[in-house]
């Protein structure tokens, strides 16, 4: 393991204690349960993203979404895909 995924798996570790954390002071974050911080569409990402702002342990998601290639880390989306025109079916 290099120094880079070291640090990547310290990152998640700290992320998943401060879940833990917050959990067990019947917290939770914005995204639990929210399909939208995972969803394919850029703009319902960006949508979920502006959530973050709120959350206890944006810090912590922040490091640990560093790497990551989909989903809202931290209101940081990564990922997404625009929505393209659909033509009309044509008889
Ligand atoms: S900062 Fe991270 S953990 Fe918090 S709501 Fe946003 S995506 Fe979820």
């Amino acid at each position: 393991m290099n120094a880079d995924q070291v640090a990547a798996a310290e990152a998640r570790e700290a992320l998943r204690l401060a879940l833990i954390s917050l959990a067990d002071r019947d917290g939770k974050t914005p995204c639990a349960h929210d399909d939208r911080f995972t969803a394919e569409a850029l703009e319902v990402l960006q949508s979920a993203a502006q959530e973050c702002s709120r959350c206890p342990i944006q810090a912590e998601c922040g490091e640990a979404g560093a790497g990551e290639t989909w989903g809202v880390w931290a209101g940081r989306v990564v990922g997404g895909r625009q929505k393209t025109g659909r033509k009309g079916k044509t008889a």
